[in-house]
């Protein structure tokens, strides 16, 4: 008998992203024995990701909107090559309710949380609302949305305490935010933030909150049945940004105390149970004078999933699969351990002083390897990196029984790393993996801009 056979799985899943992360989810599904189909834009049609799944459908054009976000084209590949399931990565459409609903009423199931969860949690009003009530601390400010009289906004945010930043409650991606330092700017700025939030996301409806100023990003790997299990598997710190972008995430976050990971890790997976979470989650924190504060919840698989992965040995896209077929996860709370230390580093096609995208053929590929080391990327020698998608063509991930040895190793593979032809990020790394600050653990999520302003003498 096949491990398949044993445990009851789908037979086939259609992939609905692209990448990197269309090859991850690839290689867990032929793992288990599970057949792929993988649908590309007419960019990506040569890559060899695509000729490695068992089929594949081309769905459209280049541009996103008509092939990755299309989602007529999407659900119609599904019924021509009859799979079972759709894995929608991240980013595209993958926390798409719409999407979720579609998937299901066409008869597919969609590996990731109910549409309904999907739909709440994209509202930053609704969801900070649940998560208070499921006991998660969140940053202080409105109490749901702002109400229209201006009086009452200027008290509100008097009350918060300047300075404040308005949010959109259906913003994301970094957008749809304003910092604001004085009263005197405060209700033009919340008109302006309203208007924008409108045109952007379709939904004027913005909060007040009280702006951290030099917080680090902390989030909370979950995972939940369907069966009221859920269990947390690591904290993650995804400090190092730049435009909100991560760019190195590490797992355990440096200088936190084990109490109170425990004890918020304990307080997200309560809060699945609490609002019937199904699948892979992540909680993010913002962690500023030793208190957590929640500011969202993404309802699907990250980018940075693979450091969790290192430091638990658990599969978080095979959990995905089994849990979407319907099985109780395989164990509890008190079998996970957390071992050692894992960094990530994304590797962006672009310059690294500007931040420029440099797509572009690649005219030599050589990946580092060794112990600790693993290297999640689609590319390779002669790939053709498309100017229309996001600039990440993969991660380098390192594992050590410490962090001084994750980052050794990671150094080590920088060094070994060959990308020509187009420009990368690995030396941004490299300076920032030798970073004294970064070494001993301390920075905050703008500690990249400072340190360009500094080197730059502004
Ligand atoms: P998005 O969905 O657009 O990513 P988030 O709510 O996750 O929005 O916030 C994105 C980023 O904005 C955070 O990582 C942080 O850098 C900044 N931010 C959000 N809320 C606050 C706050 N209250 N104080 C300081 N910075 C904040």
């Amino acid at each position: 008998m096949t491990a398949r056979k044993k445990l009851q799985l789908f037979d086939k899943i259609l992939i609905a992203n692209r990448g990197e992360i269309a090859l991850r989810i690839q290689r867990a599904c032929r793992e288990m024995g599970i057949k792929t189909v993988v649908v590309h834009s007419e960019a990506d049609k040569e890559t060899k990701y695509v000729r490695l799944a068992d089929e594949s459908v081309c769905i459209g054009p280049a541009a996103p909107h008509l092939s990755y976000l299309n989602i007529p084209a999407i659900i119609a590949a599904a019924e021509v090559t009859d799979a079972q399931a759709i894995h929608p990565g991240y980013g595209f459409l993958s926390e798409n309710a719409d999407f979720a609903e579609k998937v299901e009423s066409s008869g597919f199931v969609f590996i990731g949380p109910k549409a309904e969860t999907i739909r709440l949690m994209g509202d930053k009003v609704n969801a900070k609302a649940v998560m208070m009530k499921a006991g998660v601390p969140c940053v202080p400010g409105s109490d749901g949305a702002l109400p229209e009289d201006p009086k009452e906004i200027l008290r509100i945010a008097k009350e918060v305490g300047y300075p404040v930043i308005i949010k959109a409650s259906g913003g994301g991606g970094g957008r749809g935010m304003r910092v604001v330092n004085t009263e005197a700017a405060l209700l033009s700025a919340v008109a302006l933030t309203q208007a924008e939030a409108q045109s952007a996301f379709g939904n004027p409806t913005v909060y007040i909150e009280r702006f951290l100023d030099t917080p680090r990003h902390i989030e909370i790997q979950v995972l939940a049945d369907n069966h009221k299990n859920a269990v947390w598997l690591s904290d993650r710190d995804c400090s190092l940004q730049r435009r909100h972008q991560k760019i190195i995430e590490e797992a355990p976050a440096v200088n936190i105390p084990l109490r109170q990971l425990n004890r918020i890790g304990d307080r997200c997976a309560e809060a699945c149970r609490k609002i019937g979470y199904r699948g892979a989650g992540t909680f993010e924190f913002l962690y500023q004078n030793g208190e957590f504060f929640f500011i969202e919840m993404n309802t699907r698989i990250q980018v940075e999933h693979p450091v969790t992965e290192e430091v638990t040995g658990v599969d978080l896209v095979q959990e995905q699969i089994k849990i979407a077929v319907g099985h109780k996860l395989s164990f509890r709370q008190r079998d996970v351990v957390r071992k050692g230390h894992a960094i990530e580093c994304r590797i962006n096609a672009e310059d690294p002083e500007t931040f420029a995208p440099s797509p572009g053929r690649i005219t030599a590929y050589h990946a580092p390897g060794g112990p600790g080391i693993r290297v999640d990327s689609h590319i390779y020698n002669n790939y053709f990196v498309p100017p229309q998608y996001d600039s990440m063509i993969g991660k380098i991930i390192s594992y050590g029984d410490t962090r001084d040895q994750a980052i050794a190793r990671m150094l080590v593979a920088l060094s070994e790393t060959v990308i020509g032809g187009i420009k990368t990020n690995i030396p941004l790394h490299q300076q920032l993996l030798l970073d004294e600050n970064f070494v001993r653990g301390d920075f905050s999520i703008h500690y990249i801009e400072e340190r360009m302003k500094q080197l730059k003498g502004e």
